[in-house]
């Protein structure tokens, strides 16, 4: 996708932030977010509609994933801020593996630092392939604190993925990298969120066959459940619209599709999860559960 995208480096005031809402009800006590803008440029986003909540100037929200601008000192940022009992979250406001970091290359520094400087929990939250480049600092991260990874899938549609998030990865790529990144013998989970439309079952067995831990999940976001803070981006509802998929949307649908998918788990003798209930698996130290 280079050429799809620009990219941009300034210097940050600061790399680690105290967490609100949805990650703090979860249990992370900061986030780190190492770029404005993301150019995965999902149709669905959360993230524009929190304008400057989300930490964006307006040429972000107005360009979603047209340009990314990555916080070029943020190694150094990362180096004094870390401490020994944060539980990190990576990142709410951007996907730490989007295309531009192929060319970027910011992760591997800041996993680097990491390793000094290990913090009690460290979770990645991403859909990117680009992971698999980082194995060996991951595995090495992984023997000095609690590393869980949040791996995203959220259809199990290749078609319908393309119509929602175009410039992410294929699902059969996504399961593939679960799997290698289990079979590495980190702690990943599946993140089925948001939750577009699919066959929920279908799309549980998938992830279920490729993991070990607990399945997290969220339906999309909407203003008649969550009245306040980030929501589904406008252009997921005109593409749902065009290809009749609105039921996805409907706080009642999603509610029984969740159910089915909790029911089916169990019966697999697995979990599945929604909300900070699921969030919650991603701060659990390696130990704890
Ligand atoms: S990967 Fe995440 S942060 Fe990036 S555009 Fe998609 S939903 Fe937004």
């Amino acid at each position: 996708m280079p050429g799809l995208y620009r990219i941009y480096a300034q210097p940050a005031a600061s790399i680690l932030s105290a967490t609100s809402g949805f990650i703090r009800q979860a249990g992370f006590t900061h986030s780190l977010t190492p770029a404005r803008n993301c150019t995965f440029a999902c149709t669905y986003c959360y993230v524009p509609t929190m304008r400057i909540y989300g930490g964006l100037k307006t040429e972000d929200w107005q360009r979603w994933g047209q340009f990314t601008t990555f916080k070029e000192n943020a190694p150094a940022l990362l180096a004094r801020a870390v401490k020994p009992h944060m539980l990190i979250y990576c990142s709410p406001l951007v996907d730490p593996y989007q295309p531009a970091e192929s060319e970027q290359q910011l992760m591997p520094h800041l996993l680097e630092v990491l390793l000094h400087r290990p913090p009690a929990v460290f979770t990645i939250q991403t859909r990117g392939p680009l992971i698999l480049r980082d194995l060996p600092l991951l595995q090495e991260l992984h023997r000095r604190t609690s590393l869980r990874i949040s791996f995203s899938i959220t259809t199990d549609n290749d078609a319908l993925r393309r119509l929602y998030e175009p410039h992410c990865a294929p699902i059969s790529q996504r399961l593939a990298t679960i799997e290698r990144l289990h079979s590495a013998g980190l702690a990943v989970h599946a993140t089925l969120a948001p939750l577009l439309p699919c066959d929920p079952i279908r799309l549980l067995d998938a992830v279920l066959r490729v993991t070990a831990e607990p399945v997290v999940g969220d339906p999309l976001h909407l203003r008649e459940t969550k009245r306040h803070g980030a929501t589904t981006r406008e252009q997921a509802f005109r593409i749902a619209d065009h290809h009749a998929h609105r039921e996805w949307f409907q706080p009642e649908f999603q509610a029984r599709i969740v159910e089915q998918m909790k029911q089916h788990a169990a019966r697999r003798g697995r979990r599945f999860a929604v909300g900070p209930e699921g969030f919650r698996w991603l701060t659990f130290s390696t130990n704890s559960e």
